[in-house]
């Protein structure tokens, strides 16, 4: 609700209070199109449409969430920025409204990286609709809103996104097609939720190969599904990258511990010669620890 009504306030006035940020005082007319539509493609239309009028008006409009399409792996995926401005030069400009603050004229940097590189999408799809416009121009600057200290008053900064959107482009011309991973599927496997039963679906989800990695747990539906399966193999992977990285040729967890009690591995693998200094510590430590502290293994609750 806080973020609904900072985004009002910042599209105050028939956008007038949005373009005082971007340092223009008297824009005199601003033209706010009505965007709606049917459906995704149909609002991808409309947002290039208006963005062909607003550029050739020669005066200041403002895109309320305006809808666009880029593809990803040979799929489309639609974006929607809080807002575009164009420009009486015809200079289009992704504006960002966050509402994390600035404190003292700085907000938090990790923040921001994520607000410039979800920025830097928006401008690579709105370049698609510029190279079919004339006199476009988009803006590898964007502006981001954040509110002023702890009150609710917008203050706004230029943020340059043109290493992040060349980072982006980047991976997306290296992703594979979704049509090549999907030849790859076994035969008979479908993801469709809305005619496959619930069975049908498990099956197809236990029929592929997971990458799980603790970092899943914020990024994807399917984690918790991913853990257990990793957890059931003893992938090390559930300790995180990291830690899969330093165990070398270890990939399972029994693997580990048998290397650390000297069943099994290479000692002279630095990683099999790390566990068993580390084995040895911790007897160590436990035999002159009092005896009221736990000796077994507790489970760490995260
Ligand atoms: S949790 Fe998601 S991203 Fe991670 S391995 Fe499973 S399907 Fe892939």
């Amino acid at each position: 609700m806080r973020g609904n009504s900072f985004e009002a306030k910042v599209k105050a006035d028939g956008g007038r209070e949005l373009l005082r940020l971007l340092g223009v005082e008297e824009p005199g007319g601003v033209s706010v199109p009505d965007l709606t539509a049917a459906g995704p493609e149909g609002r991808v239309a409309r947002t290039a449409l208006a963005l062909r009028e607003a550029t050739g008006s020669g005066g200041w409009t403002l895109l309320d969430h305006p809808l666009l399409a880029l593809e990803v792996a040979g799929s489309p995926v639609y974006l929607e920025p809080d807002a575009v401005v164009v420009r009486p030069d015809g200079g289009w400009t992704v504006v960002e409204i966050k509402s994390f603050p600035t404190v003292d004229g700085s907000a938090d940097a990790a923040k921001v990286g994520a607000a410039a590189r979800q920025a830097a999408v928006y401008v690579l799809a709105l370049e698609r609709v510029a190279a079919v416009t004339e006199g476009a121009r988009v803006a590898h600057s964007v502006l981001l809103v954040c509110p002023k200290d702890f009150s609710n008053v917008p203050t706004a900064s230029v943020v340059d996104v043109r290493k992040q959107r060349a980072v982006t482009r980047r991976q997306l011309g290296r992703l594979t097609r979704i049509d090549e991973i999907a030849e790859a599927l076994p035969e008979g496997v479908s993801f469709d939720v809305a005619e496959r039963s619930p069975e049908e679906l498990t099956a197809s989800v236990e029929s592929v190969p997971h990458q799980y990695a603790p970092e899943c747990l914020a990024a994807c539906e399917l984690a918790f599904h991913c853990r257990a399966r990793s957890r059931e193999a003893g992938a090390v992977e559930t300790l995180g990258r990291s830690v899969r990285g330093e165990l070398g040729g270890l990939t399972t967890v029994g693997a580990v511990l048998a290397a650390a009690r000297g069943e099994a591995g290479d000692p002279d693998d630095p990683a099999v010669a790390a566990l068993r200094r580390a084995r040895a510590l911790r007897e160590e430590a436990l035999a002159s620890a009092p005896a009221r502290m736990p000796r077994e293994h507790v489970e760490c609750p995260c």
